[in-house]
């Protein structure tokens, strides 16, 4: 994509009420648009950045067996009000219609869910299934202030599984915990796993997935040698004692950022729906529901807040908006902007994803600029690059530059 042609341009100052680095860098750069607290727009860059956590995560689940549909997110009042929630969950955004008739906006989505699968799921050979989503959620939060990690609107990937036995919901959680650690590890986070409790949704235990940052809102203690991990609000141990599990590490306290979750939900919804399947012996029974949410935007607000650095912001490779940015620096030098808009046009056809700076502007605008919007590599063709014969090559996270001849450039990024 051509830079000049870009609708959106970066800018030099944060809105005044933006007090969260993700969302002060991302406006700054031009990635996302603030409506209001809590709610936001996503434009090109941002929407392509998004559409790349989305996708990992659609790969993930649908390499463990997810089904993908897409629920309405505009819900009848009846099944929040068969199961109780239209009045117990207090986060619900409830919308009154000219008509009389009252609706909620999903906040989860198990009310609409349960009733597609029972509809479906009618005997023990039609279990297991995990179904999932990924799409925007509302919620009446009372307080927005981490930018785009917790919003009013957001997006999520929900999935619900169902299951005929306790043991195979703990066997697909297994699998499902397996498949979120991918993820996270494809985006180049470190998630630890927490034991918590399953808040309103149920009295079962529930895991959730924590990625270590100062901008997140949960505090957890964890183990430095092992896989011990827990939320400080239920635990019964403190920071500075010796792991309970492996008593070789010592706990640690650090502030996290909760990128998903799995609840147990038992049999609840299957029961308020009456939704029963039938069993070998002929024996009608509620399935086990499983339910499992990933945080999308929350994800990015995470990434940008973890690999950040005073220049702006640094997206790992997987889920840049571009892989490449090509920078020209053309003085008005023909030879120049011929140099770039041919290598523009083979990286392109080599399958790279390039956002080329073709705009008449200072270099170092131009370079401020690149570091601000955080594409993994810049690629500069100026004179001196011209007179070399090889393009310098800047490494936006580690600063390291190397200089390539375009078929160096090529075979290294297709390699
Ligand atoms: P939190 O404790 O942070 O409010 P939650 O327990 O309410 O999260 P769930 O209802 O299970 O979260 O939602 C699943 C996932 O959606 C969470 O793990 C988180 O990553 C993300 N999420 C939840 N609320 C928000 C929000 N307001 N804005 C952005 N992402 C959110
Ligand atoms: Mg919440």
């Amino acid at each position: 994509m051509r830079q000049s042609k870009l609708f959106v341009k970066t800018r030099r100052e944060a809105p005044k009420d933006e007090v969260s680095k993700n969302a002060q860098l991302l406006i700054r750069a031009g990635y996302v648009h603030k409506e209001m607290a809590g709610v936001y727009s996503y434009l090109p860059l941002g929407r392509r950045v998004l559409q790349k956590v989305e996708q990992i995560i659609r790969e993930e689940m649908d390499a463990i067996g997810g089904q993908e549909i897409r629920m309405a997110t505009l819900h009848p009042s009846e099944p929040w009000k068969q199961t109780g929630a239209w009045d117990g969950v207090d986060v619900l955004f409830k919308i009154n219609s000219r008509t009389e008739k009252e609706y909620a906006l999903g906040q989860s989505e198990e009310e609409i869910v349960t009733p597609i699968a029972g509809q479906y799921v009618t005997s023990y050979k039609d279990l297991p299934v995990a179904i999932y989503q990924i799409g925007q959620k509302y919620r009446d939060e009372l307080r927005a202030k981490s930018g785009i990690m917790r919003g009013r609107e957001f997006g999520m990937k929900d999935m619900y599984s169902f299951h005929a036995t306790q043991e195979d919901f703990d066997r697909f959680y297994a699998v499902v915990k397996g498949a979120y650690l991918n993820v996270y590890k494809r985006m180049g986070l470190v998630a630890k796993v927490t034991e918590a409790s399953g808040g309103s949704f149920s009295e079962k235990i529930s895991y959730e997935f924590e990625v270590l940052t100062d901008a997140g809102e949960d505090v957890i203690f964890y183990c430095e040698n092992c896989d011990f991990c827990v939320e400080d609000e239920i635990a019964k141990v403190k920071p500075g004692e010796a792991c309970p599990r492996c008593s070789v590490g010592v706990l640690k306290e650090a502030k996290s950022v909760e990128v998903g979750n799995v609840f147990d939900l038992g049999q609840k919804y299957p029961k308020a729906f009456n939704f029963t399947y039938k069993a070998e012996d002929g024996t009608d029974h509620h399935p086990i529901v499983g339910c499992f949410g990933i945080g999308t935007t929350r994800l990015m607000g995470t990434i940008v807040e973890v690999f950040a650095d005073e220049k702006g912001i640094v997206w790992p490779e997987s889920v840049a908006p571009f892989r490449v940015h090509l920078i020209e620096i053309a003085n008005d030098n023909e030879d120049v902007k011929k140099e770039a808009a041919e290598l523009y046009r083979e990286l392109n056809e080599a399958g790279v994803e390039v956002l080329w700076d073709d705009r008449d502007a200072r270099a170092g605008e131009k370079f401020a600029d690149s570091e601000l919007m955080g594409i993994p590599l810049r690629v500069v063709v100026s004179e001196k690059t011209l007179a070399a014969g090889k393009f310098e090559c800047v490494h936006r996270a580690s600063g390291k530059t190397e200089h390539k001849s375009i078929t160096e450039l090529i075979g290294h990024l297709t390699a």
